[in-house]
């Protein structure tokens, strides 16, 4: 599925580097040796010789899904690549760790419901965790199964995303929870059921009716107040706005994203997570079974899709989940559990930015794989995952030679677009990956880093290969 191009090796020798800054010398009307205070318009040092392709590489463990497999297989396949297989611990960005990347793990889960007609085993898991401290500003109490996280704001005051299933988990789980971690019910600013399901908004009554507090609730879910025991008055959050929607909450800032399809007013998002005096980033989504019929399928597929570009905007570091083993989070609240002050020196949710897209991307290939199931007929580009090594990053006096190379989990990435950016002084230069996925910038800067991005391309077939980035020393 696809596409081959001609393979086109350009190296980067010392004597094309040197040809190259030569090139760019003159480019920028340079000759004179330098210094380079002032860097101008970087040429493009070399140019795609076609449209983007893959060009296999039989020592990634993957092989692209054949032409002839159906388009539910072709996504299976899809999502099982995108997982990759587990990173070495080094690899990993700190202070995470990559042994809280599970990628068959997460590759089981993500798909369990366009794959199995039974729900999850997990999901009959009643066993309590008890509140766990997560980040400085971030804690999680609840069922294993279904659970909750509690935030504290700026203003001091409590903030809840879901309130378990019933005013006796409210009596008994979230009011000792509060406290617990140095807040109370009477503090809550309000709370967040990911969606109109009992098992996420069944404390909502009672808390509101004895704390007085907001139900914050997707407004095309909004009905469910009125049914609920005890019932409550819903704060609503607009559904139908499928754009990221900024909400503060008492100084805690999240982005909410409206992703029908588990129910028609499931809400996902992004929430700050604070430690040792930084801002983090997790994705959260909102509804985890898939739905049966190919409307709310479609509508769940472009879920995934926005809150993947959403947590790729943000630059998240990680991810939770309510049902905390869909995602991995019930793995790193077992490791917090067993070493609760890791939190703050090798937090197990900070997976990184790549490892985070990663779990998304397996997440919307499932998710197409669910719409293929339900329509034979559906035609669905798949979105692979990439990643970008910085190869090469050395300065002599005043030009910076950097390489990179781009990878998919079945090959090198050809033709692709590379944009090497030096810090601190912000010197640009772009190239494209040779048949060996190698794209190589010379350019005058004095860099103690550079970051290679590569920037998302399509192939031939449609298929997507996302974007992807790194930072290398300058050595
Ligand atoms: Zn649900």
């Amino acid at each position: 599925m696809f596409r081959l191009n001609t393979p086109s090796h350009r190296a980067f020798g010392a004597s094309v580097a040197s040809a190259l800054a030569a090139a760019v010398l003159a480019a920028c009307g340079g000759g004179g040796g330098g210094p380079y205070t002032t860097v101008g318009a970087i040429p493009t040092l070399a140019a795609a010789t076609g449209p983007l392709g893959v060009v296999p590489d039989s020592s990634t463990g993957f092989t692209s899904p054949p032409k002839s497999a159906t388009e539910y297989d072709k996504h299976l396949a899809l999502a099982t690549a995108n997982a990759g297989t587990k990173p070495a611990a080094d690899a990993a960005p700190a202070p995470g760790t990559a042994a809280q990347y599970d990628p068959a793990a997460l590759r089981t889960q993500w798909c369990y419901t366009a794959e199995h007609t039974s729900f999850p085993p997990e999901l009959s898991d009643h066993n309590i965790v008890p509140p766990t401290q997560m980040f400085d500003n971030m804690w999680s109490f609840g069922p294993r199964w279904v659970l909750q996280y509690a935030f504290k704001a700026d203003n001091g005051k409590s903030f809840l995303i879901d309130t378990l299933n019933n005013t006796g988990e409210a009596q008994s789980i979230t009011e000792p929870g509060l406290l617990a971690m140095g807040s109370s019910a009477s503090q809550l600013e309000g709370a967040m059921p990911t969606h109109g399901h009992g098992d996420h908004y069944g404390g909502a009554g009672y808390l509101q009716q004895t704390y007085g507090i907001p139900i914050y609730l997707g407004s095309a879910d909004a009905s469910v107040g009125a049914k609920a025991t005890p019932p409550f008055t819903v704060t609503q959050l607009d559904s139908s706005n499928l754009q990221p929607q900024a909400k503060d909450f008492g100084g805690l800032s999240m982005t909410l994203l409206s992703t029908p399809g588990h129910t028609v007013g499931t809400f996902s998002g992004v929430v700050p997570a604070k430690l040792n005096g930084k801002t983090y980033h997790l994705a959260f989504w909102g509804g985890t079974g898939m739905p049966g019929t190919i409307s709310l399928a479609q509508q769940y597929l472009d879920g995934s899709e926005r809150l993947y570009r959403l947590s790729a905007a943000q630059k998240i570091d990680g991810t939770i989940h309510t049902h905390p083993f869909v995602d991995g989070s019930l793995a790193k609240l077992d490791a917090l559990k067993a070493n609760p002050q890791s939190y703050s020196s090798a937090n197990p949710f900070l997976i990184g930015n790549a490892l985070a897209l990663r779990s998304l991307s397996i997440l919307r290939e499932c998710a197409a794989a669910k719409v293929a199931q339900l329509d034979a007929t559906a035609k669905i580009p798949g979105w692979i995952t990439t990643a970008v090594q910085v190869t090469q990053a050395t300065n002599s006096p005043g030009m910076m030679q950097a390489t990179a190379v781009v990878t998919d989990p079945f090959g090198f990435v050809q033709n692709g677009h590379v944009n090497f950016t030096a810090q601190p002084a912000g010197e640009t230069c772009t190239s494209y990956t040779n048949a060996k996925g190698v794209a190589g910038c010379t350019f005058p800067s004095t860099a103690t880093s550079v970051t290679a991005e590569f920037a998302e391309g399509t192939l031939s077939d449609g298929t997507v290969e996302l974007a992807s980035a790194t930072t290398a020393q300058v050595k």
